[in-house]
């Protein structure tokens, strides 16, 4: 009883209770605590053994033995263990030994449990900190690194300037979306584990790969490895086994890569990497692209856009002009289209610059409601001053498609200003994905009930523009520009008249209204009206046009 009481016990618990962090700290710790009971309990040497087996948060089996106290005069004959559980399948050998010429008592050798279970808690506190390490250093669903893994080789590699051996690699894998429409969710993860299986195994010892989330991966591959890879990632073929069956599947992959010669921090490799890749998909590219300062000018000015895209909506920097649109017989004006231009400090900024990356970011859709609405303005105005009202429409991207909501939202908008349905049309792109088209035949059909027409812009310009015609009931056909034969001799006139009149015999026999976009001259003119061409807008007849300017040729009796 008097050794439970002694100074040396209470002072060797209160070490022990410190928090541990690293197998360092353990061994410090037990070492300063056993230190304590010099002269009381007479430890000569203290032994850990792990034998532990892979896990979930294990990476692979443990076993290990580690001397956590050592005198020089042990005495190596008749130690004790004690044995404890981890919890996770595996087991911890606490062994004891005495000084030499000490035997312990009955009384001691209580102590002594408690002291090995002290150890025992300390070592499982250590134990659990390094998984934990590791856990968030991995994807571990398919056990391989996370961002947090690869930025620790990252920042090793920095550190002892061994980047500029490396390419930077940030890929995503195409079509997985595929094996998730085809199997169940539990089975594509096991495809995505199989899929990691094979790139990882590509991977050598001394570089990394790892799993951003989805199927995104970047990676760190030594220069002269990096064909070999590309080649790999770009064909993966994998059998899956679901049941009897065999599923065969191929894997391609957009790439980004970057050369690491002159990083200045190890944060520049993930940006370089997924600028890269950003262009790579930006571009459809099949080829791998290789970062280039340039790339990261227009990402900055990508992000300048968005960011100001906001700020010059409030301020109403944007303002919308109108391209007459004429009927060809009668010469007169049916309407306008609405074409929105972006006035940055009094130099115009023309829709190509700035449309395509507020669509990517799905901006567009709030400068579309703009738009809308500004229209909706100036056929109050025409209404309020006895001016005829024009057809407008207006361009709405296909972001708007995935809005449950977007007819009612229109409706609201044109309700507020008082103005009759039938003067605004709504102009849409085709779209390559054939899923797109059920949707966008109730859109026409719920905005045609609505009294609101709808048109297809740049009709021909699309992945399967007949489809479009078939599966939804638009109003009017915008031909593109690229379909309106040209005036030159050009070998491809003879092509675009044949292209032209079928569309527009096609379109007749359906009831819907041709308009030629990009119409430049009098003889243009003259053969799409012979053609039977309802409606041309184009620079032949006008540029798109401020407000005043537009509504003066509302107010002409005939071009
Ligand atoms: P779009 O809807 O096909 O509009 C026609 C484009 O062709 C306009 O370019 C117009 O100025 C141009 N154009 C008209 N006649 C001629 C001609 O005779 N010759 C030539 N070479 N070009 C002609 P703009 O205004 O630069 O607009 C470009 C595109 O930006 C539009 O193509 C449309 O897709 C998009 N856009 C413009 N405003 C909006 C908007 O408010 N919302 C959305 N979502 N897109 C818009
Ligand atoms: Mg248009
Ligand atoms: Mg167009």
């Amino acid at each position: 009883m008097a050794i439970f009481c002694s100074n040396e016990i209470k002072q060797f618990f209160e070490l022990m209770q410190k928090p541990i962090r690293t197998s360092e700290e353990l061994s410090v710790n037990v070492r300063l605590a056993i230190t304590c009971l010099e002269g009381s309990l007479e430890i000569g040497k203290v032994l850990l053994e792990l034998s532990a087996p892979k896990t979930k948060l294990r990476v692979q089996t443990q076993n290990f033995t580690r001397i956590l106290y050592e005198r020089a005069d042990v005495n190596v004959a008749n130690p004790i263990t004690h044995t404890f559980q981890t919890g996770d399948g595996g087991q911890v050998v606490i062994t004891l030994y005495s000084v030499a010429g000490h035997i312990w008592s009955e009384e001691e050798l209580d102590i002594l449990k408690i002291i090995s279970n002290t150890i025992f808690h300390a070592f499982k506190m250590e134990n659990m900190n390094t998984l934990l390490d590791q856990a968030m250093s991995k994807d571990l669903s398919v056990d391989i690194s996370n961002i947090n893994g690869f930025m620790q080789v990252v920042m090793e590699k920095f550190s002892r300037g061994l980047l500029e051996e490396y390419i930077g690699v940030y890929f995503n894998i195409h079509n997985f979306k595929y094996v998730n429409n085809v199997l169940p969710y539990v089975k594509a993860d096991e495809v995505m584990a199989m899929y990691v299986n094979t790139v990882k195994n590509q991977v050598e010892n001394d570089e990394v790969i790892a799993r951003l989330g989805g199927d995104n991966f970047v990676v760190l591959i030594h220069s002269e490895n990096i064909e070999k890879f590309f080649s790999f990632i770009r064909n993966v073929k994998l059998i899956y086994k679901d049941g009897n069956e065999e599923k065969k599947f191929r894997f391609g992959a957009t790439i980004g890569a970057a050369k690491l010669n002159d990083i200045q921090r190890p944060g520049d490799v993930m940006i370089r990497i997924s600028i890269a890749y950003q262009v790579a998909r930006q571009q459809e590219s099949a080829d791998v692209i290789f970062y280039r300062d340039e790339y990261y000018r227009d990402v900055m000015k990508q992000k300048e856009i968005i960011a100001g895209f906001h700020r010059g909506l409030e301020q109403q920097e944007f303002v919308v002009h109108y391209q007459p649109k004429i009927m060809c017989k009668e010469r007169v004006v049916y309407g306008g289209e609405a074409l929105v231009r972006w006035n940055v400090n009094n130099q115009l900024v023309y829709p190509m610059e700035f449309i395509p990356i507020l669509e990517r970011d799905g901006s567009i859709c709030k400068l579309d409601y703009f738009v809308l609405g500004k229209s909706c303005e100036l056929l109050a105005k025409c209404k309020a001053e006895g001016i005829p009202l024009p057809h407008i429409s207006v361009n709405f991207s296909r972001r708007h498609m995935e809005n449950p909501y977007l007819v009612q939202e229109i409706v609201e908008i044109i309700d507020k200003y008082n103005v009759p349905h039938e003067y605004i049309e709504i102009e849409l792109t085709e779209s390559e994905d054939f899923r797109d088209y059920i949707v966008m035949a109730t859109l026409i059909d719920e905005l045609k009930a609505e009294g609101i027409s709808t048109s297809i812009d740049d009709f021909g310009t699309g992945y399967s523009s007949l489809n479009m015609l078939k599966m939804t009931s638009i109003d009017i056909l915008k031909i593109d520009k690229s379909f309106i034969p040209f005036d030159s001799e050009d070998s491809q006139k003879d092509k675009a008249c044949i292209m032209f009149e079928s569309i527009a015999r096609l379109a007749g026999e359906l009831g819907v209204m041709v308009v030629a976009e990009g119409v430049e001259t009098e003889q243009q003119y003259e053969y799409l009206t012979g053609m039977g061409c309802d409606i041309i807008q184009g620079y032949y007849f006008d540029k798109p046009l401020p407000e005043e300017a537009f509504l003066e040729k509302v107010k002409m009796a005939k071009y």
